[in-house]
């Protein structure tokens, strides 16, 4: 009979350098399992002698218990091995300092879009909203711009089919507005618009509000004042000048552009006025009757205003902002600067 302490022997070398717990389980199965070597000696102890049983039969449990003990402990080392690994790979260093919670914000854009339309709705214009997509009935013709007229080729039009177009300005609201709400109609519609058209100044979208005011006794004196007024409190100026220059726009007759006294130098001529103490802000004008009687509305009875201003235009001016393009970058480190707090 093979002496089983020296089999224990080889099975403890055999298992000491073993790392893979699959194959230590092989080892295992080689010395202690069915057919493993001291399984076998305990089997042939019934060839011995009885005499020699009990103490042959304590040498070999002897044996099994130290390959059973030194097949424990590597199985201990292995997970022992596996858990530093793991604690190692998923380590989190706790003193390192957190990644922060940055609060959002409103974009500069339509913090302006909120402000201007707060201020006409405080005294009484409703605040309405508009397609996008626009027909070129609505866009144009419906706004006195027939078919072949030159302020079309003035509108670097979008075009999405060949009638629809991204609305050029807010005024085709003017009409639907009117459509849909009897006069006396007062009405200021905020969104975006279209204009193939980019440089310094020019992004092909950018924001206007238009305005709308139809009643019985509006006057050219009304539109001035409502609009003085809102500049003044739009940039908290209560002495801020303003004044109203001839223009054109086909739905207008009269027409005018607004100037006010430069907010950055206050008149005395600096870059952002070029020099010349004035600011232009809005186009405006008393609504054209070709646009009213199509409506149906009696133009002896109802006159209106009607106004559009550039939301880019006014941001920039009360914010300081100098590059148009600042607005669409999305650059966090400049939209930061609007976050809670600002006005
Ligand atoms: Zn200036």
């Amino acid at each position: 009979m093979q002496d089983p302490h020296l089999i224990a022997a080889e099975a403890v070398n055999a298992m000491a350098a073993i790392d893979d717990p699959a194959l230590l389980e092989e080892v295992k199965a080689r010395y202690l399992g069915k057919s493993g070597s001291l399984t076998e000696l305990l089997k042939q102890l019934g060839k011995l002698d009885a005499a020699e049983r009990p103490a042959a039969g304590a040498r070999i449990n002897e044996a099994k218990q130290q390959v059973e003990a030194a097949l424990q402990g590597r199985r201990d080392a292995i997970a022992r091995r596996e858990l530093e690994r793991r604690l190692a790979a998923e380590a989190l260093d706790v003193t390192l300092p957190g990644r922060g919670q940055g609060s959002a914000g409103l974009h500069p854009v339509t913090r302006t879009l909120a402000r201007i339309t707060e201020l006409f709705h405080s005294i009484g214009f409703d605040v309405a909203d508009g397609p996008e997509i626009e027909s070129d009935h609505y866009n144009f013709t419906a706004l006195n711009i027939p078919a072949n007229h030159p302020a079309r080729a003035m509108h670097d039009t979008f075009y999405v089919g060949p009638s629809d177009v991204l609305r050029t300005h807010t005024s085709p609201m003017q009409v639907r507005y009117l459509e849909t709400h009897p006069c006396p109609a007062k009405v200021v519609v905020p969104g975006r618009v279209y204009r193939c058209d980019s440089d310094m100044t020019h992004t092909p979208m950018f924001h206007q509000v238009e305005g709308l005011w139809v009643d019985e006794d509006v006057s050219f004196a009304g539109l001035k004042g409502v609009l003085v007024d809102f500049m003044r409190a739009f940039f908290e100026q209560d002495a801020l000048r303003a004044r109203f220059r001839p223009s054109f726009f086909p739905f207008t007759e009269p027409s005018a552009e607004m100037d006010i006294g430069c907010v950055a130098c206050g008149g005395a001529g600096c870059r952002v006025c070029s020099h010349t103490g004035w600011l232009e802000v809005l186009g405006c004008g008393m609504v054209h009757p070709n646009v009213l009687s199509p409506l149906g509305i009696d133009t002896e009875r109802f006159v209106g205003f009607a106004f559009g201003l550039g939301v880019e235009r006014l941001a920039m001016l009360r914010y300081g902002v100098n590059d148009l393009r600042l607005f669409f970058e999305n650059d966090l480190r400049f939209l930061a600067q609007f976050r809670e707090g600002a006005r």
